[in-house]
């Protein structure tokens, strides 16, 4: 498959994935462009966490990390991987998950504010109209649902069928799992 080519993950969600060139090859030697250092660097997969360490952690990150401009040498590719995966990991559910995921966000929220009208409307919509899947899936409540999605999207991760997106210039995760531009490196490749 060449670089930027579009794939479909199996099992891994609906949404089309973008891989870069390097994504699936082994720590290399990357050729930076800036003061033509020559530098190895190492891909990591996301680490195993459950869902509600990960948002700790990267919460953590993003209360230290620098603001703005990011330092090239504040790079850390283990930790720009987990951030990614915490950030997007919502985006490799598929359709039926996302909704299932997404009504549960709402009826999670609707329960601690069951008092307001909105609240009220979405219980209501809750105990009437919600079809069987989703209440399947909110049998065990919305935490464990989260968690479930969130170590299926991890093994994906972790197997390479889905990859973060990386910049096929320098290999350094980019900002979105759709972005064509990287913000270390300068390089930019949007056709
Ligand atoms: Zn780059």
């Amino acid at each position: 498959m060449s670089a930027g080519e579009q794939a479909v993950a199996p099992d891994c969600g609906g949404i089309t994935v973008i891989q870069g060139s390097k994504s699936h090859q082994p720590p290399q030697q990357v050729n930076l462009a800036f003061g033509g250092l020559v530098q190895t660097m190492k891909e990591h997969l996301p680490r195993s966490l459950a869902y509600k360490d990960a948002l700790r952690a990267f919460l953590a990150d993003v209360d230290a990390g620098p603001k703005g401009a990011k330092a090239l040498e504040a790079y850390d590719d283990q930790r720009a991987v987990d951030s990614y995966v915490v950030r997007y990991w919502t985006q490799y559910l598929n359709e039926s998950e996302k909704r299932c995921y997404n009504f549960g966000v709402r009826l999670a929220k609707a329960q601690h504010q069951a008092e307001t009208p909105w609240g009220r409307q979405l219980l209501a919509e809750w105990e009437r109209n919600v079809d069987e899947d989703v209440r399947d899936a909110l049998t065990d409540g919305f935490a464990s649902l989260q968690e479930r999605l969130w170590q299926k999207v991890l093994a994906c991760f972790q197997s390479a069928r889905v990859v973060v997106n990386r910049c096929p210039r320098c290999s350094r995760v980019v900002r979105t799992p759709r972005a064509q531009q990287c913000l270390w490196c300068g390089h930019d490749w949007h056709r």
